[in-house]
This record gives structure tokens, C-alpha cells and sequence, in this order.
């Protein structure tokens, strides 16, 4: 149900709200765990943990009795975290839980502080030791929870060394955090007018509305004045930039890493192979997307396309309104394809162990994510306002909340999490199925044209356009290392050269495109952006597979989600059949787009 106007939590029936009770009865029942288990008062909080200081090459015993220790002590931590944190996200204002949610995040530095010497002290292990270690069955349940550590043995340099790398630390973060300031509170934009002569002022948020709006010259005169702001800047910001590079560059020099990317991805256990396949394969099918783009030239009957015409919708928004029961029903028919046992467990959490904390309500947090702890249930914070993008927000949200769900029913708590790399794969999964089955419901020519639409513009984002980013990132340090200095020029022309590859002959290059890097927060994420398009690829692929594979495909798959973080994440998605070294998930994924774009085509 859409509520007209926005109600206090306690207005909200219970039905529509989470069932955070099951947790802790009340904040009383949570204050007598934490003093318990947290101590807030005493420090150190965990005398028992530094007990263990200096002992870790006594002896297989030891370790095992250690890792035991702290990783209860962190499981209690994160259901105590988990409460505090979704009790404060139901109501920012609320004090108390202000409070409690703010001395969690104390004590979980605190915790992580106390526990700062253990992984030094297991990587100055001498390798007989380490190897005795692995080998030892005492440590099987930790074999590989060990060797994530050790494998970064080559990489760590002395003691004396280790200290001087933490201590520039801070220092070299300045790039990261002066960007970060001058992009979201220094940095402002001369209002511009729309056809009608209306002034409008311009934001970061503003921007990608009206990039989505069918006044032209609106959208027209919102692409220049954000660019010429940022050109306005190009010096500073190309320093920035470059001061980010020279910290890659830096830790890369000193750990002893082949190159920047390889000290990004190692420690995550991603081969630089997926990486260089994901840029090689896209850059091979380019004209895929050229003809995507010619197609939204035809479709916009523009002579011209230019940038600021790529985000207007093909399809004006064409009322599809759920109410939050269907909007629910729908997500559990929609994953059918997985098997009864998955749909049951999935109905039943959101149906009546109420994992879901469904509405809006004065001064909730705003958005949608997936939680919970390893002992709880999965929660999800919604605020459901019944449009399509609110279904499919279900979908995605349900879709990491079954992953945490199977990872933690099937893992010890040390291999529960599951890994950055492969955070995305379910949840876009899960919006595949929910395509799919709205695909399959009675729909107009014009609805379905809507969706399609949609989706290929999910595809472009996310998939292509990271992929250029990620092709980006990478030149730039492939130069730093070449000791290339990199200039407001050089970097233009790099930035532009690609755009005019990715585009393609039917899209007209402003000169204001050559900037855009520099107004792109992701570039100081050190190799992070590929992950999108890594993370839709494997995804779609996996889909491919469960929906047209059989039974041996999907159990692969559910696998797959029960393993959280027990193997290497590229091993685990090879074991549900998809090797992300290969060209194969990526064409899936560029094979996709195709269709839809000539399923899009006919329909108009
Ligand atoms: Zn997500």
C-alpha cells in the first residue's frame, strides 16, 4: 500500500516492519549482552586476546584456540552491531539508538585495534612453520581462512618497514579525501534555464535527472554547465588524480607487485586475467552497442546524438504501480527457476518471519539494503513506494538476502561472508528471474518496450560504461608506471579517444566530454569499477545456465550460494560453471544486449 502522507514509526502496523525483536527483546535485553560481551567500560575490552600475543608460533593448539576465541567474540559483535544499527536506521532521530549504534562502531575498532598485531605475527612466522600449520588436520576447519593470510607472505617487508608503510598510511589518503571534499562541498554549479527560460540550479543528484528528461536543451545546458565547472578545475583535479596513481604506484613499488593492477587484485585472489578479458572481450563486440546507439538516435528522431541524449528513457514512463503483497508475490514466483526448497524459504522469510522492514516512515533511512548476522535471520530495509523500480529493488535485496541466508546455514562463521568480487552476482540474478517473469505476464507492445528498455540501459551502465572506466583506470596507471607524468592534456585526450571507441559513429563527441573523468568519484577506488561489469557478466551467465541447464545446473548454482567465502571467488563461480578468465560469461552478457536491442527494435 502507498501511503499518502509519511507516518511515525509507531503508526506503521507491526506486520510491515521487520522482526528486529528476535534479536534482543529490547534495547535493555541488548544493553546486559553488551556488557557481556563488549565491556565498554574496561580497557583493553579483551584482555583474553592479547593474551595470545607472541604465542601464535607456539603451536597448531594455540592458533586453533586463538582463531576459535576471536571469531566468536566477532560473531557476538556483529549481532549486536546488527541490532543497533538497524534499530537506528528505523529512525535517525532516536537518541538511544543513536547512541548504541555509535558505540558500536566503537567497539568494533577497538576490537579490530586489539587485534591488529595477530596477522603481522602469523606472516613473520618462518614457512615451515606456516606450512606445518596448514598441513596440521587440528587447523583443517582454518585451512583456508590461514592461507588467505600467508599467500601475502612475498608482499610483507620487515617489521621496521611495515611500521613506516602504516604511518604514511594518512598521509597518502589526502587525495582520496581532498577529491571527496571538493566534489561534494566545494565544488558548485551555475544554475541553468530549461526551454521555458526557468532557472534551475544544478546538484550532483539534479544532474542525473535532468539528464533523463525530455526537454533538450534542459538536458543540454545541465551537461555544460557540470562539465565547465569541472574544466574550470582541471589542473587541481588532474593532481588529485595523479596523487591517487602515486599511491598505487607507491605501494606497488615497495610490497614488490608486478604492476598497480596486480597489487589492487591479489589480495582479493582475482587473477589479473579477468580483468584484461573483461576490456579485451567488450572492445571485440563494440558494435553491439553502436547499433544500441543507433537505434536511440532513430527512436529519438535526432539528427544528432549527442551525450547529454543517451540517459533520456526510449519509453516515458508508463504506469506499472504494485502494491507491496504483489510486489512480494511476484518476487517469490519469480525465482521458481531455483527449485521449491529456495522459493519455500524465501516466501516464508518474507511472508511470515518478516524479514523485511517494508515502508517509509519520518526520519527512516532512506534506500534499500540487505543485513543481518550470522545467527540471525536476513533483514532488508525497503522503502516501498510501489513504482517498477521498487519491485525490482525487492528482487535484488531478497537476492543477496538468500546468499547471506544459504552462505550462513552452510558455512562456519569464518567463511560466511561472502567476498566483494561476488557481492552483486546473486542480487542481479535475482533481477534477471524478476525480468524474465514480468517478460512472461500479459504486457502492451508499450509496456514491454518500457522494460526492455530498461533493461538494456541497466546493461549499458553498468556493464559497458564500467568497462570503459575500468580500460581508463588502467591506462592511467599503466603511464604512472611508465612514469609518464600525467596532465589535464594527456588525460583528455586518453578519456576522449575511448569515448569515441565505446560510442561509436552515431554519437556526436562534445569537447565537453573530454572531462568527464574528472568528475568520476569511482577513479579513487583503486580498481574497483570493473567489479560491475564482472559482477552482471557472471551473473547473466549463471542465469543462462540455471534457466536453460537443468537440475544439475541449478543445484551448481545453490551451491554456489551456500559457500560464502570457502574457496577463491573465481573458483567458487567456476564451480557453478562460469569461468570468469574466458570470454564466454562476457559475450553472454553482450549476446543478451543484442537481442534486446532487436526484441526493442521491432516493438517500435
Ligand atoms: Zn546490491
Amino acid at each position: 500500500m502507498t501511503q499518502e502522507t509519511t507516518k511515525e514509526r509507531t503508526e506503521i502496523p507491526q506486520e510491515d516492519k521487520w522482526n528486529v525483536e528476535v534479536l534482543y527483546r529490547d534495547l535493555k535485553a541488548w544493553q546486559v549482552e553488551l556488557e557481556q560481551v563488549g565491556r565498554p567500560q574496561e580497557k583493553p575490552h579483551w584482555p583474553e586476546l592479547a593474551a595470545f600475543k607472541g604465542r601464535l608460533g607456539e603451536g597448531a593448539d594455540v592458533v586453533k584456540e586463538f582463531l576459535t576465541l576471536s571469531l566468536a567474540l566477532d560473531q557476538k559483535l556483529s549481532r549486536l552491531y546488527t541490532y543497533a544499527h538497524m534499530r537506528y536506521d528505523e529512525d535517525l532521530g532516536h537518541e538511544d539508538h543513536k547512541k548504541a549504534n555509535a558505540v558500536m562502531q566503537i567497539l568494533y575498532h577497538d576490537f579490530h585495534q586489539e587485534l591488529s598485531w595477530a596477522e603481522p605475527e602469523l606472516l613473520a612466522l618462518p614457512d615451515s612453520v606456516t606450512e606445518a600449520y596448514l598441513k596440521n588436520p587440528l587447523l583443517e576447519e582454518y585451512y583456508f581462512y590461514i592461507e588467505r593470510i600467508v599467500r601475502m607472505k612475498p608482499y610483507i617487508l620487515s617489521a621496521d618497514k611495515e611500521e613506516f608503510l602504516a604511518m604514511a598510511g594518512k598521509a597518502l589518503g589526502t587525495p582520496v579525501s581532498a577529491f571527496s571534499s571538493f566534489n561534494n562541498a566545494d565544488l558548485k554549479f551555475p544554475p541553468i534555464t530549461d526551454s521555458k527560460g526557468s532557472q534551475l540550479e544544478v546538484t550532483h543528484a539534479k544532474y542525473l535527472s535532468y539528464m533523463r528528461e525530455r526537454d533538450r536543451s534542459l538536458r543540454k545546458n545541465a551537461f555544460q554547465s557540470l562539465h565547465h565547472s569541472f574544466e574550470g578545475f582541471e589542473n587541481t583535479i588532474c593532481e588529485l588524480l595523479n596523487g591517487v596513481v602515486q599511491k598505487h604506484l607507491f605501494n606497488m613499488r615497495s610490497r614488490g607487485f608486478a604492476s598497480c593492477l596486480d597489487a589492487a587484485l591479489f589480495p582479493n585472489q582475482i587473477d589479473i586475467e579477468v580483468y584484461t578479458n573483461l576490456i579485451g572481450t567488450v572492445r571485440e563486440h563494440l558494435p553491439v552497442l553502436h547499433r544500441y546507439l543507433n537505434l536511440r538516435k532513430k527512436a529519438l528522431g535526432l539528427d544528432e546524438l549527442h551525450l547529454y541524449d543517451v540517459y533520456v528513457p526510449l519509453i516515458e514512463e508508463i504506469e506499472m504501480k504494485f502494491d507491496y503483497p504483489t510486489a512480494e508475490k511476484m518476487v517469490s514466483e519469480s525465482v521458481a527457476p531455483l527449485g521449491k526448497e529456495y522459493q519455500e524459504i524465501l516466501h516464508n522469510g518474507l511472508k511470515n518471519d518478516r524479514w523485511v522492514d517494508r515502508y517509509e516512515n519520518l526520519r527512516k533511512r532512506s534506500g534499500a539494503y540487505s543485513s543481518g548476522s550470522y545467527d540471525t535471520m536476513p533483514y532488508i530495509l525497503m522503502n516501498f513506494q510501489g513504482a517498477f523500480h521498487d519491485l525490482m529493488t525487492l528482487a535484488h535485496e531478497a537476492g543477496h538476502s538468500m546468499h547471506s541466508f544459504m552462505s550462513h546455514k552452510h558455512q562456519p562463521y569464518q567463511y560466511s561472508h561472502y567476498p566483494i568480487f561476488l557481492a552483486e552476482v546473486a542480487s542481479t540474478f535475482n533481477e534477471e528471474l524478476m525480468f524474465a517473469h514480468l517478460l512472461k505476464q500479459d504486457l502492451t507492445d508499450l509496456q514491454r518496450a518500457f522494460l526492455i528498455n530498461q533493461k538494456l540501459e541497466d546493461i549499458r551502465a553498468t556493464f559497458f560504461r564500467q568497462t570503459m572506466f575500468a580500460e581508463f583506470e588502467l591506462t592511467i596507471h599503466k603511464l604512472a608506471e611508465q612514469d609518464t607524468p600525467l596532465t589535464p592534456g594527456l588525460l583528455k585526450e586518453i578519456y576522449r579517444k575511448l569515448n569515441e571507441e565505446f560510442f561509436g559513429p552515431d554519437v556526436v563527441l562534445d569537447p565537453e566530454i573530454d572531462i568527464e573523468w574528472a568528475r568520476i568519484p569511482h577513479f579513487y577506488n583503486n580498481f574497483y569499477v570493473y567489479q560491475y561489469a564482472t559482477g552482471i557478466s557472471a551473473a547473466h551467465a549463471l542465469f543462462e545456465r540455471v534457466t536453460h541447464g537443468g537440475d544439475e545446473a541449478r543445484v551448481a548454482y545453490l551451491n554456489f550460494l551456500s559457500s560464502g567465502s570457502s574457496h577463491y571467488p573465481l573458483d567458487l563461480l567456476d564451480h557453478a560453471g562460469v569461468n570468469m578468465r574466458q570470454k564466454k560469461p562476457i559475450e553472454a552478457t553482450i549476446n543478451q544486449f543484442d537481442q534486446l536491442v532487436t526484441q526493442l527494435s521491432n516493438l517500435m
